[in-house]
């Protein structure tokens, strides 16, 4: 060929070629093109590309279109309504125009952020049975968005990669072992190209730890288990070295080597991207007794820990462990924020957390060192942290035996997942703070129960019978309210309460707003300055997650996941309001808007006669064995309005029915499993004859001090 009439050819090859790479690369600019540099500043501007807004994770919008002075002209723009009933704990993120969120079940939903119109959704089609394995709800708190892609951790482990464009899978890895109770209920982050994801498990019984995917790939890059191998042999991951050199001595014998331990991952992990530092906090241990888990020895590390590690290769740079030896669920996977601070005189890089202890803390994020530490609500189980050594100075009592330790925070916390809110402008961090009193007792001759919840403590001691005086004094102690605290000077400047325990997640803003959403089915705007409320919405149904606001085509949106559930409302039912299980609605105000969402239709509660039926049980037996095994769901003592009241139950009719569930498992897609792993034929028609007392209005059969069989 005359090489003459060739180079048009390869002109022509070359203009094509690059013609295609421009392609190539405009393609990602339009959807999700989210990089590190993006998230790094989005927490001073108009978007929210990350779980947190930006890496750290203050949530505090710059925005000021909606302000003190106008935020009562705020009015739905849009709303969508889901296809589950269950928690909703999502943060929206808006990035491109889009708006990407989830539900329960881990579904994934894409809409015109503007107008509402749906783009694509996915269902990962999570086995309802997982739904046995979630302690605490079939949450989902969101998605993580990278260079055109999308990324949801599943209720049952996997990390699954969408097209931002499409919604269609591109890769997905399953990061748990699948034989085990472990569940994802936490939104992915994203630094470096790669994708950081925990899980959750600890109340059952696994070993925790938190893991970096190639975002391109799904490749594996590193891990980091959060306490050592049962076995003493090395993982071959990121935390072999630590765990060896101060893991391994602070875990003596005891039931962890059986039971995994826990200290998993599910929540808090940021990024701060000038030290290069990934942080993330570690749930408790588990069992929850230290007792029953190392002999009552050992600080555990890194149970009740935040952890600082480098973002390349996972290696440990620094902890601090907000709980030694941790014995009550007190986690410190709670939301963690990242700010600039002067404290006591001095600049510092500070990293916040209020966990579940009920103390503020406050570290230097650069070594972990600890620079304040104060109570934000009532605790009865340390009385102050110690400033030379940065641990607890405990309440002896609180490390509780054979007596019953009423203590606060309860298990739940004083605050828990329900993300806090950092305003630059006001200098305060906005706390959903929570308190309940819980009995703590040791459980006598505990058992691992593979599979189950496993605690080492007495649920029974929650369930005793009391007069109406101690109900009403018990339930005088369970509040709720949205603290505004001052960081520098540690110490709370005005409160909003709630009329429930379990409240929602905080955005602040540029206007001078706080938005919080509350368990009555409201949403409000307070001055962020003094608390006085400025606006409310009914939004009908009871809300946990945080809003989020962005702004699109100059107009400013505040965008929040509606309906309830998550651990207090499925573990604590009588202490939220009663209404039924309602689906989960997204719903997004602009000023001015006037549309609205219909009412929901509630569903019919069933009415059984108890009148004829007959048992063949012990009912006092049935009390035991009910609340050491279905409380957690069903409410102590059958309380429960969320999840099934079980004593309003048409199945609890003939013994068939009920054995057909709680034996053979037929609702095993909603979550109800088969309990014929842990309960013997007689235990389940004991606990129908508790059950059908207890519809029947007859006093509980229980005596104080009775104990598990
Ligand atoms: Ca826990």
């Amino acid at each position: 060929m005359n090489i003459l009439k060739l180079r048009p050819v390869l002109k022509l090859g070359v203009a094509l070629a690059l013609a295609a790479t421009l392609a190539a690369c405009q393609k990602p600019a339009q959807i999700g093109n989210v990089d590190g540099a993006r998230i790094a500043a989005a927490d001073g501007n108009t978007e929210w590309v990350s779980y947190g807004k930006g890496y750290s994770e203050q949530r505090f919008s710059p925005l000021d279109k909606v302000n003190t002075t106008n935020v009562a002209q705020l009015g739905l723009a849009w709303y969508a309504q889901f296809d589950t009933d269950r928690g909703q704990e999502a943060t929206p993120l808006v990035v491109d125009g889009v708006l990407y969120t989830t539900t329960a079940w881990s579904k994934v939903y894409a809409f015109d952020a503007a107008t509402g119109k749906p783009r694509w959704s996915f269902d990962p089609k999570v086995n309802g049975a997982k739904g046995f394995d979630a302690c605490c709800d079939v949450v989902n708190r969101g998605v993580a968005i990278w260079k055109g892609r999308v990324y949801v951790g599943a209720l049952d482990g996997r990390l699954i990669a969408l097209d931002a464009d499409t919604g269609k899978v591109v890769w997905q890895v399953q990061t748990t072992d699948t034989s085990k109770p472990f569940t994802i209920t936490g939104a992915p982050r994203v630094v470096k190209d790669k994708v950081l994801i925990g899980n959750s498990g600890a109340e059952y019984g696994v070993r925790g730890y938190v893991s970096a995917y190639d975002a391109a790939s799904g490749k594996l890059v590193w891990r980091f288990y959060t306490i050592p191998n049962p076995t003493g042999a090395a993982d071959g991951a990121a935390s072999d070295k630590v765990l060896k050199d101060k893991g391994q001595a602070t875990w003596p014998e005891g039931a962890w080597k059986l039971v995994g331990g826990g200290g998993t991952v599910w929540d808090a992990i940021v990024y701060d991207p000038a030290l290069d530092m990934i942080y993330f906090g570690v749930d408790n241990g588990t069992p929850w007794n230290q007792k029953e888990r190392s002999g009552g020895k050992g600080d555990n590390l890194f149970v009740s820990s935040i952890v600082a590690v480098k973002a390349d290769t996972g290696e440990y740079v620094w902890h601090y462990q907000v709980n030694p030896g941790e014995s009550w669920d007190y986690s410190a996977v709670q939301p963690m924020i990242l700010a600039d601070l002067t404290v006591a005189g001095a600049p510092h890089k500070v990293l916040m957390q209020a966990p579940k202890n009920g103390f503020f803390y406050v570290l230097d994020r650069t070594n972990g060192k600890l620079l304040s530490a104060k109570n934000f609500v009532p605790v009865t189980w340390a009385t102050g942290i110690d400033m030379t050594t940065g641990r607890p100075i405990e309440n002896p009592a609180a490390r509780y035996g054979k007596d019953v330790d009423l203590q606060m925070p309860a298990p739940l916390g004083a605050h828990n997942w329900h993300p806090m809110s950092f305003s630059p402008k006001t200098g305060l961090v906005y706390i959903p703070a929570q308190q309940m009193p819980f009995a703590f007792q040791n459980e006598e001759n505990f058992k691992y129960k593979p599979g189950a919840w496993n605690l080492g403590v007495n649920l029974l001691a929650n369930a005793a019978p009391m007069t109406a005086a101690q109900t009403a004094a018990m339930a005088a102690q369970v509040k709720g309210w949205l603290i505004a605290w001052d960081p520098v000077n540690q110490k709370q400047v005005w409160s909003a309460p709630h009329p429930y325990f379990w409240n929602a997640g905080v955005l602040s803003t540029g206007g001078g707003l706080v938005f919080q959403g509350a368990a009555e089915g409201q949403v409000y705007a307070y001055d962020a300055t003094n608390g006085k409320q400025l606006w409310q919405y009914p939004t009908q149904n009871g809300v946990i997650a945080a809003p989020m606001t962005y702004e699109l085509n100059g107009e400013q949106y505040v965008a929040l996941m509606v309906g309830s559930g998550g651990g207090g409302q499925v573990s604590a039912p009588s202490l939220m309001p009663t209404r039924p299980r309602l689906p989960g609605r997204l719903m997004v105000f602009k000023l001015g808007a006037t549309a609205k969402a219909p009412p929901f239709v509630l569903p019919a509660q069933p009415t059984i006669d108890l009148s004829k039926v007959t048992v063949n049980g012990d009912p006092k037996h049935g009390y035991v064995v009910f609340n050491n095994n279905c409380q957690v769901c069903h409410g102590a003592n059958a309380t429960g309005s969320w999840l099934p009241d079980l004593k309003r139950s048409p199945l609890i009719i003939t013994t068939a029915d009920f054995n057909s569930v709680v034996m053979e498992g037929v609702k095993a897609h909603n979550g109800m499993v088969s309990f014929s792993r842990f309960l013997k034929p007689q235990d389940v028609e004991d606990i129908r004859a508790f059950l059908v007392g207890q519809g029947k209005g007859d006093p509980l059969p229980g005596a104080t001090t009775v104990s598990a069989k």
